[in-house]
Order: C-alpha cells, then sequence, then structure tokens
C-alpha cells in the first residue's frame, strides 16, 4: 500500500512535470556545454609525457563541474587510486585498485528530470586512462550484489545521453540487494520528492570499507554512505549553503540485513562519515558554517515506517 501510494505520488508528479517541463530553464547550462566525457588527464596522457614539468592541475584551482560546486571531497586529480573523472552528468572519484569509485557527485535539480525510460546499458568506463582494466557488467554476475548505481538511473532522465552514462561500471559499486532495491532506493526517491518540491541537491555517495573482492578485481564495500545538501532554491551553487542548511547523511551496513528497516533509521551527522572515510565534505562551503551543520544529524524526515517487532513467544 505503501509502495502504490508512492508510486501514484510519483506518477503524478511525473505528469505535472512533464506538463511543465517546457516552463523551466535549466539550472545550470555549462553541463551542456561540456563534451560527452572530460576525464582529468591522467599520467599517462599524451600532454604529460610530452612535457613531464606541465601542471595539469594546480591545487587549489577551481574545477569546473558544477557537480563540484560544494567541493572535491578527497582532493581527486590524478591519483590512479584518487582520479578525477568529470562527466556531464556527474562526476566522481575513481579508485583503479578496487575497481570501483571513491565517490560519486552530482547535482540533481529539475532540469535533470524528465521521462526517458530506463536505459539498462550498463558498460565498462573506456574513458578510463590507456592500461587501466576496465571493470565489465560480467565481473559482477553471479556474485549475490547488484551492479549497483551511486548516481541513479532515476536521477538522470531528461535524455536518453544522460540516462545512459549512469549506467557506466564506474558508477557502480557491488550493492547487496536489499541494500540497493530497498532502503537505499527509498532514499532516492525521497530525494527526487524533495526536487520535485523546488529544493536543489548537491548528493554524494559511495561505499566504505572492504567485506569481499569479484573475481579479485571488484572491491565490495562494507558500508554504503550518502551525504546531502538541502539547498531551498537551486541556482546559487555553494553561495546558497547557509547555517540554517538542511544535509542529510546516512551510512548503513551493505548487506540484506537492512531488510525491513528505513533508510532513516541510517542517518547520522555529515562529520561521522567525513571520519569513517578520511573524505571533506562540502569544503567550498565557510569552514566556520561547515563546523555547524556537518555535526547536525537530519531531523527533517518523519519517520514514515517501522516494522512491527514480532512477539517473543511465552
Ligand atoms: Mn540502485
Ligand atoms: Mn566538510
Amino acid at each position: 500500500m505503501r509502495n502504490f501510494k508512492k508510486f501514484l505520488t510519483r506518477s503524478i508528479a511525473t505528469v505535472l512535470l512533464t506538463l511543465t517541463v517546457g516552463c523551466f530553464a535549466p539550472t545550470d547550462t555549462t553541463t551542456r556545454q561540456e563534451p560527452p566525457s572530460t576525464p582529468a588527464q591522467g599520467p599517462t596522457s599524451p600532454a604529460a609525457s610530452r612535457s613531464p614539468k606541465l601542471k595539469i592541475r594546480q591545487s587549489p584551482s577551481p574545477i569546473k563541474s558544477v557537480h563540484l560546486a560544494l567541493g572535491n571531497p578527497s582532493n581527486a586529480d590524478t591519483d590512479p587510486n584518487n582520479y578525477l573523472m568529470i562527466k556531464p552528468q556527474y562526476a566522481l572519484s575513481y579508485n583503479s585498485s578496487k575497481g570501483i569509485p571513491n565517490w560519486v557527485s552530482w547535482q540533481l535539480n529539475q532540469s535533470w528530470l524528465g521521462n526517458v525510460d530506463r536505459g539498462n546499458d550498463f558498460r565498462p568506463d573506456t574513458t578510463l586512462p590507456k592500461g587501466w582494466y576496465q571493470v565489465r557488467p560480467g565481473d559482477y554476475t553471479g556474485s549475490g550484489y547488484d551492479r549497483g548505481h551511486l548516481c541513479p538511473s532515476g536521477d538522470r532522465t531528461r535524455s536518453a545521453i544522460d540516462n545512459s552514462a549512469t549506467f557506466s561500471m564506474t558508477n557502480m559499486i557491488p550493492q547487496a540487494p536489499e541494500n540497493n532495491r530497498e532502503v537505499w532506493r527509498e532514499l532516492e526517491e525521497y530525494s527526487r520528492e524533495l526536487v520535485d518540491q523546488g529544493q536543489e541537491l548537491y548528493i554524494i555517495a559511495g561505499g566504505v570499507g572492504k567485506k569481499a573482492t569479484l573475481k579479485g578485481k571488484v572491491t565490495v564495500p562494507l558500508k554504503t554512505w550518502k551525504v546531502i545538501a538541502v539547498l531551498e532554491s537551486p541556482g546559487k551553487g555553494v553561495s546558497g549553503v547557509s547555517a540554517n542548511t538542511r544535509l542529510i547523511a546516512v551510512m548503513m551496513p551493505n548487506s540484506n540485513q537492512v531488510a525491513r528497516t528505513n533508510w532513516t533509521d541510517y542517518l547520522v551527522s555529515v562529520d561521522k562519515v567525513e571520519a569513517a572515510t578520511g573524505y571533506d565534505f562540502f569544503a567550498n562551503v565557510p569552514s566556520s558554517i561547515q563546523a555547524d551543520i556537518e555535526k547536525r544529524v537530519d531531523g527533517g524526515v518523519v519517520r514514515l515506517y517501522r516494522p512491527t517487532p514480532t512477539a517473543a513467544p511465552k
């Protein structure tokens, strides 16, 4: 019943959005001006080998991606285990030893949402530097883990190209089915509900720890985490963040044990995710504001659902 109501709500929202989408100019047009893929230049790139003294990206030069407007959480650059990849649809730090991203970061507002169908074209990321192993969809086959999107397919539905971009294997982690298909999905849907209400989100997601390795190539994280900055109005970027900005952060077991729980059961502070991962989220926000908002645990959600505990036998 709850799922049906959600479905109904989403369907109505989608219809309304479809009817009104022509009225919304995209908040950020730079995402459309970027070429289809602009990975950071790797250590093996021709430019680097031609002039080894040339610093390709000098820290702390600004990174031109709307998806990193609030910061680059691990200062990803050209390190093969912290390798910055900027795509029109999202940005990420790739870890070539683990075969998964350290994190994926993306902006979400109404301009990204439309009604294209889910593409399901899972595929290796051929934009990785030459010689790096490209994780294939088949590396997950039979493992018991889903190919779990970090930037969800449902967050990129304005065009088939945008949707297809989310099926790149550099946007995936091996995710326990009950995590991916239930609690994690419900937070994804909640995020789009906020966008339907006119808010703009900056979302960063990833995994931490290691519980297994698939085919000797792909690390299965122990936990999945996500942090979300909820901005009241679109188009302001980092200047839209204040001491009143709502942050949502969760960290949950990458395990089927999360079955029948709610994502709100896993709310933590952003500080806690920073401590667990070693990253600094929202680093472009003034530190005094970060200190203020990152220590809070979100309380903005009505706790919708709790499984009824089974009565102990007498
Ligand atoms: Mn998913
Ligand atoms: Mn921070």
